[in-house]
């Protein structure tokens, strides 16, 4: 790239005019609400475990904030998916469509169960799967039988699709979900990183069957390590409490389990951390919104990089904003930069088909995953520290 240190200087200058000296963390927790107080009346109440009222506000919380009917916590967001899944009725062989461009919390989730993942590509713009590569691949693999789709190849059932809001850019679900129901296959939608992305007003992960989130500590709100697993259907909502929680039989004390469950409750302590985290949440993602315009008018009009910007018609929450470099030569030289001065930057994830657990798997060609693969970086997106006293003024 011609003029690439003045780029990067200026770069870098920008990120720090944003995020201060000293070492830039890709992204980090924020703490400046009530955390601690909540925390510290958990401990007093002796109700820190599997037990205890926070669990249910937290999961009211986030049932009010994305619109869903019923929200379900659960220890991270890979068990969320994990019982989704599951919920969705995919089986030991069956298998799941998802993209090969996706954090690898995705697909383990389908091996947990013993289904095999397929991957279909991506959309340049939004980094999520494409429905239009979806529909191409299903038209050309697949044979209805029951009311079911199976993969004329493999002879497996295509069990569910799991599509991923990638940085928390909305894909486009809606065309995805009226695909797959054309086919009888279920969605569920990986909105790990897009609490607060919307499609029109319609909050992302309230577009398939179930959804899942995460509150891992690197994601727009954390309860140290947890997830929810969203859905508007009762029967599921029920089943998901159930089986994430042992599948107790409710009984004053008797101890009757009435199928293989897992112990993936969300412990008090981490919703507790999460009540105080929701509350402060809207000014997060307005703080997160004003950083994404800082970083999309640096780039407006300059050759070399294109920023990754929320497609019409929706909101990303910009929960790690991206930009897209010209070539894989260029992206190396801006990592080892920006990473030498102290700024983290990071590449976007090798590919699931790249990895040895999945380079087996069936897939499209992936000719858009490829090439993104090669070029897009992720910056700084924290909410600086300081940032919500600045805002309240
Ligand atoms: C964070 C994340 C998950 C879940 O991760 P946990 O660490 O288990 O909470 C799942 N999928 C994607 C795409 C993610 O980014």
């Amino acid at each position: 790239m011609k003029g690439q240190t003045s780029f990067f200087e200026a770069l870098v200058g920008q990120i720090r005019l944003i995020h201060g000296d000293g070492p830039v963390p890709l992204h980090r927790p924020v703490f400046e609400g009530n955390e601690k107080r909540y925390l510290s009346e958990c401990i007093d109440s002796n109700f820190v475990s599997s037990v205890g009222a926070r669990v249910a506000e937290f999961e009211r919380q986030i049932a009010e904030f994305t619109g869903a009917r019923h929200a379900i916590a659960t220890v991270n967001g890979t068990a969320a998916l994990h019982v989704a899944l599951r919920l969705a009725g995919v089986e030991p062989g069956d298998e799941v469509i998802s993209q090969a461009l996706t954090f690898i919390a995705t697909c383990n989730a389908v091996s947990y169960i013993g289904a095999v993942p397929v991957f279909v590509d991506v959309d340049l713009d939004t980094l999520g799967m494409s429905p239009n590569a979806l529909c191409a691949w299903l038209d050309a693999h697949t044979e209805r039988r029951d009311g079911e789709a199976y993969n004329k190849t493999t002879g497996r059932r295509i069990a569910a699709c799991v599509p991923m809001h990638t940085f928390g850019v909305p894909c486009r679900i809606q065309d995805i979900v009226s695909t797959c129901r054309d086919y009888g296959i279920p969605v569920v939608e990986d909105a790990a990183e897009s609490l607060g992305s919307y499609v029109g007003k319609r909050h992302s992960g309230t577009f398939g069957a179930l959804a899942t989130l995460s509150f891992n500590g690197n994601k727009t709100i954390t309860t140290g390590g947890g997830g929810m697993i969203i859905t508007d259907d009762d029967a599921l909502a029920k089943r998901a409490k159930h089986i994430t929680t042992t599948s107790k039989v409710p009984h004053p004390y008797e101890f009757v389990h009435d199928e293989v469950g897992y112990n993936y409750r969300l412990p008090n302590l981490n919703a507790a951390l999460g009540c105080a985290q929701m509350e402060r949440l809207p000014a997060m993602l307005a703080i997160k919104r004003e950083i994404a315009h800082r970083y999309r008018d640096f780039f407006a009009g300059r050759a070399g990089a294109r920023f990754v910007e929320e497609p019409a018609g929706t909101t990303s929450n910009y929960w790690l904003n991206a930009i897209v470099l010209d070539s894989q030569r260029d992206r190396d030289e801006l990592l080892r930069y920006t990473n030498e001065q102290g700024v983290m930057t990071r590449p976007i994830w090798r590919l699931m088909t790249g990895l040895p657990m999945f380079k087996d798997c069936q897939h499209d060609g992936l000719v858009n995953s490829l090439w993104l693969e090669e070029r897009v970086v992720n910056l700084p997106s924290s909410v600086p520290e300081g940032a919500f006293g600045r805002l309240r003024t």
